[in-house]
């Protein structure tokens, strides 16, 4: 492969990750079937760890597949590069910049790094499963847009 089609392929790979997540967070996570590891996240945010960090290590290993897949497929190798680079954002943006799970402090810098923290602390205004808006990671619809949403659902 070139490294052209690698990188494209990278790319492509972290966007389609953002899209599958979305997904699985609105239509898994949040039905009766994926809150059970979820519900940890959305109630008690207390501790080190939280079962909903199970739905991490799940992507881990998906990850590892796709690199030992890689071996004789070398686009999956890449496919493994953009889940493991999207991973580290979501690791980032959703326990660093919003839930300030790092051992550090981290800052919040630029305006959409703000709306996406924002969106994000809307999505857990809902404590239950039923109700939630904004389920992306790295991109997150105006924030005026998502508490209307949210107050529309709640009404
Ligand atoms: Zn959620
Ligand atoms: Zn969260």
């Amino acid at each position: 492969m070139s490294w052209y089609a690698a990188t494209a392929v990278v790319f492509a790979s972290v966007i389609g990750m953002e899209i599958f997540a979305w997904a699985i967070h609105k239509y898994v996570m949040h039905s009766k079937w994926g809150w059970g590891w979820h519900e940890s996240h959305h109630t008690d945010t207390h501790g080190p760890f939280e079962r909903n960090d199970l739905y991490a290590v799940c992507f881990s290993v998906i990850a590892a597949g796709l690199f030992i897949w890689g071996m004789s497929w070398p686009p999956a190798f890449f496919i493994g590069v953009g889940l493991s680079v999207y991973g580290l954002l979501y690791a980032f943006v959703h326990d660093g910049l919003v839930h300030q799970r790092w051992p550090f402090f981290v800052k919040v810098r630029g305006k959409y790094m703000k709306r996406l923290v924002q969106a994000h602390r809307i999505h857990h205004a809902t404590h239950g499963r039923d109700g939630a808006v904004s389920f992306g990671f790295l991109y997150a619809e105006d924030v005026r847009k998502l508490k209307a949403r949210l107050k529309s659902k709640q009404a």
